[in-house]
């Protein structure tokens, strides 16, 4: 498989470069030329298969041999070996036509851990066959960085530099990313929201020269690998749900919490992959661009909230020009001028025959504050089962988009002790995982600047070449 950009400037290119290059050089985002479909004989073949069999045939799709298979195989085994669950993503049952897909079995309990414990690999073994020094940048509303942390810290040839929003992280996410000791680790505690670190590590990954002096890669959805990495869960879950249900062809609908629409945008590739997909349902918190782009065609950032869903807090949208390359119809000079006229104008709108086909494919609900906690205490109460305030808002967005009698998967992205201050809100004590419990007692490391370029650039500059 070869890549190419959103913006027509960028490829053909393989898929170690396309991995390396992470935001496009002509700052478009990367896709695959042409997405590969599986037929539905295929997708029989692939029910029976374990998490890490699925894992290794969707990524040969992508690899394209590049990658020795059993070199590929090596790296998937050891990026889901330290998953607490044999399955990796088991499905629970919540209630009829209501399945959780469960997504924080990883090492640091949210549903980055997917991808990114397998990009840890990769970049491990793409320095080692390049003898490349690598340098990871990255942004992270709380989730990102813990679990990219997670999957590179102590490698040779590898450093790591994350920017988080100071204060705007849960106590949790703050602590995983903060108490890792280890020396090619470097925590910047950003005075700003994750839409101002975002926008200034995105403007130095455009800027080529300093991205290549300083050897930049990307652990942001903005890089292609980890929506790769994502679809599997879909396919995996699916194939879960339909042994439940004894139906093994009907459409589901995925329920997803989303920030930067990465997580269903691997949702919607899965569906032009071939799997029957019905709706693809879009939760937000009160950060909710992404619902009024769905409702009503209009994509304009509003004013910033901080919400229960910390993860959430977006209101740019970063794989967002992924969907809109796919739903205009893969043309690359539309791309270039819509995202010409967002920088100027702030906003982009879509009408008629797509914004029809937006609506066919998605739905969407932007669950308030309230409305998530109320959904935390009710499943609480009626399930014994207890939601984190990410996976919850998908949960109230299925009890209110899905069509009565059709089979919703909803994504539980993290796990509830990452976000203890919601739960305490709705006054239910619950008990810390003894790895999240231990983080209290730790040392933490992290250097606290100004949102601004100059003051990050100077920090990242002096760590890189240290
Ligand atoms: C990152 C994150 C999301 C949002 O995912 P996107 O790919 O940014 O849409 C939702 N929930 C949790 C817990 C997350 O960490």
């Amino acid at each position: 498989m070869e890549y190419i950009s959103t913006r027509g400037n960028v490829g053909k290119i393989g898929f170690v470069d396309a991995f390396l290059m992470g935001l496009a050089d002509d700052g478009g985002l990367l896709v695959p030329y042409e997405i590969p479909v599986v037929s539905a004989a295929k997708l029989k073949e692939w029910q029976e298969l374990s998490y890490q069999e699925l894992v290794l045939e969707i990524f040969s799709l992508y690899t394209n041999d590049e990658i020795p298979y059993e070199d590929l195989k090596q790296m998937v085994y050891d990026a889901y070996a330290t998953f607490r669950h044999p399955e990796v993503t088991p499905v629970h049952k919540l209630k009829d036509d209501l399945y959780l897909l469960e997504l924080f079995h990883g090492p640091t309990f949210a549903f980055k851990d997917i991808a990114l414990q397998f990009m840890g690999q990769l970049y491990t073994y793409v320095s080692r066959k390049q003898n490349k020094k690598i340098h990871i940048l990255g942004a992270t509303s709380g989730d990102t960085g813990a679990s990219a942390i997670e999957g590179v810290k102590g490698k040779e040839g590898i450093k790591i530099c994350i920017l988080h929003p100071n204060g705007k992280v849960s106590k949790v996410q703050e602590l995983q990313m903060t108490t890792v000791q280890e020396d090619n680790v470097l925590n910047l505690s950003v005075e700003g929201n994750f839409d101002d670190c975002q926008r200034i590590i995105k403007d130095l990954f455009a800027d080529l020269e300093f991205k290549s002096a300083n050897r930049l890669c990307a652990i942001n959805s903005i890089n292609f690998v980890r929506i790769m990495a994502q679809t599997v869960y879909y396919f995996y879950s699916y194939f879960q749900v339909a042994k439940q249900t004894g139906n093994s062809d009907a459409k589901v609908n995925f329920s997803v919490p989303t920030g930067n629409f990465g997580d269903i945008f691997a949702g919607y590739l899965a569906k032009r992959m071939g799997l029957p997909v019905d709706k693809l349902i879009l939760a937000t918190n009160e950060n909710n661009i992404l619902e009024r782009f769905i409702k009503e065609g209009v994509y304009k950032p509003g004013d910033f909230r901080t919400t229960y869903s910390p993860s959430m807090d977006i209101q740019v949208a970063s794989n967002f020009e992924r969907y809109l390359y796919y739903v205009l119809g893969e043309n690359p000079e539309q791309i270039r001028s819509l995202m010409d006229g967002f920088k100027a104008e702030g906003q982009i709108v879509v009408s008629g025959d797509a914004l029809g086909k937006v609506q066919e494919e998605f739905a969407a609900h932007g669950v308030q504050g309230q409305e998530c906690l109320d959904t935390i205490a009710a499943y609480n109460k009626e399930t014994g089962y207890l939601l984190d305030p990410h996976s919850a808002c998908g949960v109230a967005a299925s009890d209110q988009q899905a069509k009565a009698g059709s089979v919703t998967i909803s994504l539980a992205t993290a796990h509830p002790a990452k976000f203890n201050e919601a739960i305490e809100l709705v006054h239910i004590e619950q008990e810390f995982p003894a790895q999240i419990q231990a983080l209290f007692n730790k040392p933490q490391r992290q250097t606290q600047v100004d949102g601004t370029q100059e003051a990050i650039v100077q920090e990242i500059v002096k760590f890189y070449n240290a």
